[in-house]
């Protein structure tokens, strides 16, 4: 690959991140694969980039590279779409578009299940819908996320918490957010400049599925610090509770109920005791 590529040079690429899921015998569980690939569709379609081949192809394909690689640990998918010619000038008219996927083994991405996650609301403001799309993995809009997860991680903490432009509370770094106050959970809507997180989406089934009531609305900053409890949610971190924000405790300080619940029904359906849910699983074996 050129050092000149238009991607390399100008962010212009969006990626899918998927999870897959080792089972006791040789098989593996691929979460809530059409959703994913619907929406690296999605993002290519927001940035003008076309793929090729259709969906269904694409996900054959991913099932396919999986099978070859027999993957003996949980592991991670990475489809990337780009523009792979060599133009000079950032415009993306006419410039070809390419395609890879590659897969490798992810474990724990946060590490912080006992002790919760430690955030810090951020310096750095959400990239705003205004300018480069957050609804979509678009991968120079990356640079967003990199610089508030640097800040956070030097400053002592797990991650970061981005405002958006409105100053409303918008997501973590490479994760969506929810927060319960009193036995309401909380997340802002997509129209806040966040991810469509494929976890997000999930988590707000199955609270529905626990009779635990869901609201999509704004969030203020202060209303962190005052929350019963504040959950990340993402393919990469799964579900994870948050300890401090800004370093004032939240809630009890310790693993929320509704975390647990929530994390329990995920966790069930992750690995086949639940007979909930079974689509959201994609069932490969060699
Ligand atoms: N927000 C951002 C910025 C992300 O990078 C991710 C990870 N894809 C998420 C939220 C969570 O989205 P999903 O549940 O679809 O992985």
């Amino acid at each position: 690959m050129s050092i000149a590529t238009h991607a390399l040079q100008y962010g212009s690429g969006v990626f899918g991140g998927i999870r897959g899921y080792v089972q006791p015998d040789t098989s593996v569980h691929i979460f809530r694969l059409n959703d994913h690939v619907q929406r690296i569709r999605r993002s290519a379609r927001l940035i003008g980039i076309s793929i090729d081949p259709d969906e269904e192809k694409l996900t054959k394909i991913i099932i396919e590279l999986v099978k070859r690689n027999q993957p003996a640990q949980n592991f991670y998918i990475r489809p990337f779409a780009y523009k792979s010619g060599l133009d000079l000038p950032p415009g993306m008219h006419g410039v070809a578009d390419g395609l890879a996927i590659y897969m490798a083994s992810l474990g724990k991405f946060l590490g912080t299940d006992e002790k919760g996650v430690l955030v810090k609301v951020s310096s750095w403001r959400r990239v705003s819908d205004t300018a480069v799309s957050a609804r979509g993995k678009i991968s120079g809009a990356y640079t967003n996320s990199s610089l508030a997860k640097d800040e956070a991680v030097e400053l002592g903490y797990d991650d970061a918490i981005l405002l958006n432009e409105s100053g409303s509370v918008a997501e973590a770094s490479t994760c969506n957010l929810f927060m319960v106050r009193d036995g309401q959970l909380v997340t802002p809507p997509v129209s806040e400049n966040i991810l469509e997180g494929i976890t997000r989406k999930s988590v707000m089934q199955l609270a529905k599925d626990l009779g635990i009531e869901v609201v999509e609305r704004t969030i203020n900053r202060t209303e962190l610090y005052i929350a019963d409890e504040v959950v990340l949610c993402g393919t990469a971190v799964e579900l994870s509770w948050v300890s401090k924000v800004d370093n004032q405790v939240v809630g009890s300080g310790q693993k929320g109920e509704v975390f647990s619940k929530l994390s329990k029904a995920f966790h069930d359906i992750l690995t086949g005791k639940s007979d909930t849910h079974k689509d959201w699983l994609t069932s490969v074996s060699w």
